[in-house]
């Protein structure tokens, strides 16, 4: 569906560049021009659009079904190079593609002489409004791949990452039926090396027994702050140890700091804040808390902040997941960058979205691995 409309645009932005000679264009119908134009006064142009990617399957909780999942594309042009980036915003954060126009509306790049300001242009970004993180994120992605172009390396290579050391990335089954449970872990054990187990529910061991049936790969599991006694929550986690269970996500509610702390200073696996954590500044008060925190760029404003916090995290003795929305392979090429210096990766967002939606190339599935390419910026290619 998309492709098709795109295609409609692409040829009428080919007609109206023809017809008026324009070399630049700030509208959003021009958003995909095929022809690089160099902004006259070599200043950064951003572009948005909101796009609604179609899902793979089908959404549902009690009743409620949904097939797409909002998000907006953002570009960056300087001097003829254009970078790309994507804001994603589950309802739960409180964005909207609604809101996140608005922000980028307000975005002025102009002031800035280049794209290698990216510091200043990215705190200036951060202080045009509170929150708002996923918009912001699709401001500091675009600027990252725009920069890496410039470059011409990926941001893995100018981080200095070892792309072999990336770790497989999870594959989250939901909470179902046994027979649904069973089909869909069947189905996975051939591109997964590792699951993700949603718990919190009173089918937690129900859950993890029908897997057993099925294999003994790796999983991790995540509660979703759905555990709400932090003596059953213990008992829970070294029942799953004994079952092959290798890390645990937001056992309790992030408003129980001394009971999460509890559980980690008891708990055999490691245990991972993802509710709990958002941005850099959260960070030292989750020491001594969790084990590790979850890096989402759609949480944290993006590339800028994620290595800080992922920097930060190393100096605390803590561990590290990098996780995602659904989104595009845009964003999860974008997070796939820093994931050879994380211990978990859970980069399964661009797995849920169609092939047909998905508007762009970039990191892939490669034996269980999500592997950022060598292409430079964010290491992607529009379609
Ligand atoms: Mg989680």
């Amino acid at each position: 569906m998309i492709k098709q409309s795109r295609r409609t645009f692409l040829k009428a932005a080919a007609c109206m560049t023809a017809a008026s000679g324009l070399s630049t264009v700030s509208s959003s119908a021009a958003f995909f021009s095929p022809t690089n134009a160099v902004s006259p006064d070599g200043k950064m142009k951003l572009t948005f659009e909101p796009v609604d990617l179609q899902l793979r399957y089908p959404f549902t909780v009690s009743g409620y079904s949904r097939t797409v999942t909002p998000s907006v594309r953002t570009r960056i042009e300087y001097e003829g190079v254009a970078g790309y980036g994507e804001a994603a915003m589950p309802q739960y954060l409180g964005e909207s593609q609604a809101s996140v126009v608005d922000f980028l509306k307000r975005v002025k790049l102009e002031q800035f002489r280049s794209p290698f300001e990216l510091e200043d242009i990215l705190t200036y970004v951060d202080h045009i409004a509170e929150n708002n993180t996923a918009a912001k994120a699709s401001v500091d992605i675009a600027l990252h791949d725009l920069v890496g172009k410039l470059i011409g390396q990926p941001w893995h290579r100018i981080w200095g990452l070892n792309l072999d050391r990336t770790p497989p990335t999870t594959y989250t089954i939901g909470i179902d039926t046994p027979d649904m449970v069973r089909k869909k872990t069947k189905e996975y054990l051939d591109d997964f090396k590792i699951l993700k187990v949603k718990l919190g529910s009173a089918r937690d061991r129900e859950m993890i027994e029908t897997i057993r049936e099925v294999t003994d790969i790796p999983l991790a599991v995540d509660a979703n702050q759905g555990w709400s006694d932090k003596h059953a929550a213990l008992d829970m986690i070294m029942w799953l140890k004994e079952k092959g269970v290798v890390m645990v996500e937001q056992p309790m509610s992030k408003r129980k700091p001394d009971d999460n702390a509890w559980i980690t200073q008891h708990s055999p696996l490691p245990v991972f804040a993802d509710e709990a954590i958002q941005r850099l500044t959260d960070i030292p008060k989750l020491k001594g808390v969790y084990t590790g925190i979850n890096i989402k760029l759609m949480k944290c404003t993006g590339l800028r902040e994620a290595w800080k916090m992922m920097n930060l995290a190393r100096a605390l003795d803590m561990r590290v997941m990098v996780g995602c929305m659904t989104e595009s392979s845009c964003a999860i090429s974008a997070a796939a960058q820093l994931a050879p210096a994380v211990d978990f990766c859970d980069l399964d967002g661009s797995l849920l979205i169609s092939s047909e939606s998905d508007w762009c190339r970039g990191a892939t599935l490669q034996k269980g691995v999500m592997r950022a390419t060598d292409k430079p910026g964010i290491g992607i290619e529009t379609v």
